[in-house]
């Protein structure tokens, strides 16, 4: 049997090493080519030595040099760049889940040299879902996104057509901080926010979980994917994370998918299209019928979780999600580092968007690669320097 080859793109991150522990269970299927990260040296020291891929991808410049002195005599071959790859490398399946925009290129590049393509990288899908869609459409490339919303979304809505759907909720667990008094909000620290209840994953993310910029992001990525109608999204409050999505159907049905919180579910699921036998790869009991009993769903309390506010049309479509993409990641990276205090999240991102230059920004449909960069570097600096200028109000 020929084996698959594949590619993951963010190979030491939460998705990524889920992916490897999925892959790495049928190795007789699989064969492993390319593996990428930017500056984690010992898991990547770990990985080369664990997974032998042909091909490693090291971004950052000090590990990349690092590496590359310590795999000299060794048959893998370090790149710095994604493009030093020869574009007649084809891949079965590439998992492209790099955190952050530096996502952008390397999945539109992965899209063309891959014959399936599963998305977690959602800020790339966000910012260049319109240039990645062309390729999929000149290549023939299949997609599926792999966060669990949007994968969930795909399975329930197959078939049916806008006119079939009345509503679809995207669940959001309501992260850490879901009872936390408000008084106490500004107290928040970065390790407080990295401890979801239900998931564990990277850092970016856990902080976009726990104040749901995460949905907000879920939401854009949901606009771009599906065809469907986004005043039909409403995003709702459900603890457990247990159901992922849930679809009303103007015929009177309604479906949900309901999964583990176990990412690699949907990552197995989407490899496998779905005939897996999910004990071969995870071994814990699930309980189904106990966790049903006490499932809960709630609104969005506004109060709580004031970004929910930028669900508006001004703020989400035509380039605005470039600007929301790029001003959350800096502030995100700015609470990590302690530059400001947690609320400075939303209330900077307001500052952004009331800028005088926003509305000249915010209104590309359809910007090409060298356009998303220029608005992502306006976004960036502006974010930057509102930090600055509020920096004697943060301390
Ligand atoms: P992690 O932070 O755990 O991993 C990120 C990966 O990207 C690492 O391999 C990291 O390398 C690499 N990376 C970071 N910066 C760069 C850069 N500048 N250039 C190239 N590679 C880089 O993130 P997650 O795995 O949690 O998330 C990955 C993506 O998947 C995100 O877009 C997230 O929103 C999405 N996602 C994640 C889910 C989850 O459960 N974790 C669920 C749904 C979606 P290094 O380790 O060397 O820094
Ligand atoms: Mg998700």
């Amino acid at each position: 049997m020929i084996k698959k080859k594949i590619a993951i793109l963010g190979s030491t991150g939460s998705i990524g090493k889920s992916s490897l522990d999925v892959i790495n269970l049928n190795k007789n299927k699989f064969n492993i080519i390319l593996l990428s990260a930017n500056s984690n040296f010992k898991e990547i020291k770990n990985q080369i030595k664990t997974y032998r891929p042909k091909y490693f991808v090291v971004t950052n410049l000090i590990v990349y040099e690092k590496i590359v002195k310590k795999f000299r005599n060794k048959k893998v071959k370090i790149l710095r760049k994604f493009t030093e790859l020869p574009s007649k490398i084809k891949f079965d399946i590439t998992i492209a889940a790099i955190v952050g925009i530096a996502g952008l290129e390397p999945t539109i590049q992965f899209t063309k040299q891959s014959k399936k393509i599963l998305l977690a990288n959602k800020e790339s899908i966000i910012c260049g879902w319109h240039i990645i869609s062309k390729i999929i459409k000149k290549n023939k490339t299949e997609v599926v996104p792999i966060d669990s919303e949007h994968f969930s979304i795909k399975q329930l809505t197959n078939g049916y057509k806008n006119a079939d759907i009345k509503k679809i909720y995207i669940t959001a667990s309501g992260g850490p901080f879901l009872k936390r008094p408000f008084h106490s909000f500004n107290k928040i620290k970065p390790k407080d926010a990295y401890k979801h209840p239900n998931w564990s994953m990277g850092k970016k993310i856990s902080i976009d979980s726990s104040n749901l910029m995460n949905k907000i992001l879920e939401l854009i990525e949901a606009y771009k994917i599906f065809l469907f109608d986004p005043k039909k999204y409403e995003i709702i409050i459900h603890p457990q994370s247990l159901i992922h999505a849930i679809v009303l159907f103007k015929n009177g049905q309604s479906k949900f998918l309901y999964h583990d919180t176990d990412m690699r579910i949907p990552i197995s699921n989407a490899i496998y299209d779905n005939q897996v036998d999910i004990k071969n790869i995870i071994k814990k009991n699930n309980n189904f019928l106990d966790k049903l009993k006490n499932i809960e769903f709630m609104k969005v309390d506004k109060k709580r979780f004031p970004i929910v506010t930028f669900i508006n049309n001004k703020f989400l479509s035509k380039s605005a999600p470039i600007i929301l993409n790029a001003s959350n990641e800096v502030l995100v990276d700015s609470f990590i580092k302690n530059k400001i205090p947690y609320n400075g999240i939303f209330n900077t991102l307001n500052r952004v968007f009331k800028d005088r230059d926003f509305g000249k920004y915010a209104v590309k449909k359809t910007p090409g690669i060298y356009e998303i960069y220029k608005i992502d570097k306006w976004a960036r600096k502006k974010t930057l320097q509102l930090i600055s200028r509020n920096y004697e109000k943060f301390i």
